[in-house]
């Protein structure tokens, strides 16, 4: 690998967990792929810089990770969720007022998604690359620049070496280099809005239930884990404007654990912190187009959407399958035909769920008792009729579009 310019089929920008399934996902197909990351790969939860958030992978990305083999490595960590729970506690104290429970059995036998911490997500992605034979993943090394011809792109590392890839996959983030450098332009939405990430244990069992509850400056989701210390657990994504989230986030664990009690309606009696929190920024944002000359935008590259409906990684899943598809189908995985079709394919689906998380924010942020009443009597009413309530969970599934 360290001649002065090779040939991969695939290079992928972007080691974080869309860019290590992409690079899994055509190493499957026989594709030769590489995968480099400017930072090391952070696989311990105890590592200061471990990605403390969790994702819930739903059906159609577990069917995926199923299919090219990585599944087998997740399915024993993994915490089901049979029920989605949607909470409004916009009335004059932070109480439920509304309460809704929507049943994965309501339309199948299979859970709605299954939920995984993302730092154990990269250590199984990362261990599964070891033993392909098709893939390379250099973590400590990152895109220097692309200069793209009809036929192959030419890439500099930022150690200096060169290669020539067929197909260039930008999985390098939100403010993906790859995507400036192609001359793609965004629409950002920003709410002034920060997301709290962190895990607490409570004394009622969470009985595989995933709930979500509104009052103001955004939900406050709570979403199953396996117990510990033999107390139940849950990972929680706690929504606010921003000097809130601040102040919330400067709280001693006791005070700080005590306002997650009071936001969460003491659902699940006191709330105790453990471990670390992280504070996220939130935005919605889809690139204007979704490829360029020999490079496929996929993942946060491609979009952003606050993280309502667990609807992030799992678009970026489905960008994966659908690029990859496309690419078995085709002698070059990069042949305009390709990027065209994956573009036309994807683009449409993730903008309208962009705009349907972004309305949804707006109205889980809603300050004002008239649209947080509104907001009680909707969930309500959508509940109430079962076809509209079948095919919302469809479409939040990604198995209708
Ligand atoms: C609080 C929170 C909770 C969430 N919960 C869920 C959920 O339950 N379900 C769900 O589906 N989604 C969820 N999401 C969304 C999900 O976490 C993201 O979609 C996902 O982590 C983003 O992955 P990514 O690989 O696209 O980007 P990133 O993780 O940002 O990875 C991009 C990588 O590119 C690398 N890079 C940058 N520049 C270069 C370069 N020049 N060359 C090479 N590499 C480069 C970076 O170092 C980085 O490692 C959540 C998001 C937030 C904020």
């Amino acid at each position: 690998m360290n001649s002065t310019v090779w040939d991969v089929d695939v290079l992928v920008a972007g080691g974080g967990p869309a860019g290590l399934v992409a690079a899994a996902a055509f190493g499957h197909r026989g594709f030769r792929s590489l995968v480099v990351d400017p930072r090391p790969a952070v696989t311990d939860a105890d590592d200061p810089d471990a990605d403390l958030r969790t994702t819930a992978l739903l059906q159609p990305s577990r069917r995926f990770l199923d299919e090219i083999g990585l599944w087998e490595r997740l399915a024993q960590h993994a915490t089901p969720l049979a029920t989605m729970r949607i909470v409004d506690a916009g009335g004059a104290h932070p109480a439920p007022r509304v309460s809704r429970d929507f049943e994965a059995d309501d339309i199948g036998p299979l859970p709605f998604g299954w939920n995984l911490p993302n730092w154990l997500l990269r250590r199984e992605f990362v261990a599964a690359l070891a033993g392909n034979d098709a893939v390379a993943y250099r973590p400590g090394t990152g895109v220097a620049g692309v200069l793209t011809r009809s036929g192959a792109a030419l890439v500099t590392l930022d150690d200096g070496s060169t290669l020539r890839a067929r197909l260039v996959v930008a999985a390098d983030g939100r403010h993906s280099p790859l995507r400036q450098a192609a001359g793609i332009g965004v629409r950002t939405l920003r709410y002034g809005q920060k997301a709290l990430a962190f895990a607490v244990t409570h004394d009622a069992p969470h009985d595989n239930i995933s709930t979500e509850i509104h009052r103001s400056g955004g939900p406050f989701t709570l979403v199953p884990l396996p117990d510990r210390d033999g107390r139940p657990c849950s990972a929680v994504v706690w929504m606010e404007r921003g000097p809130e989230a601040q102040r919330l986030m400067a709280l001693d664990p006791a005070a700080f654990s005590a306002a997650a009690t009071a936001r969460s309606g003491a659902i699940y009696g006191p709330l105790t912190l453990t471990g670390r929190r992280s504070i996220w920024p939130i935005i919605s944002q889809i690139a204007d187009r979704f490829h360029a000359e020999r490079t496929a935008l996929v993942a946060e590259a491609a979009h952003v959407v606050p993280p309502i409906g667990a609807q992030g990684m799992n678009m970026s899943l489905a960008d994966i399958r659908c690029l990859v598809d496309l690419a078995v189908k085709a002698d070059d995985p990069g042949a305009p035909e390709v990027l065209t079709a994956y573009g036309r394919a994807r683009r449409p689906d993730v903008a309208l769920r962009v705009t349907g998380i972004d309305m949804l924010n707006r109205t889980s942020m809603a300050a004002l008792r008239p649209i947080r009443d509104l907001r009680g009597a909707g969930i309500a009413a959508l509940h109430e009729i079962a076809p509209l309530r079948r095919t919302l969970m469809q479409l939040g599934l990604g198995a209708r579009s």
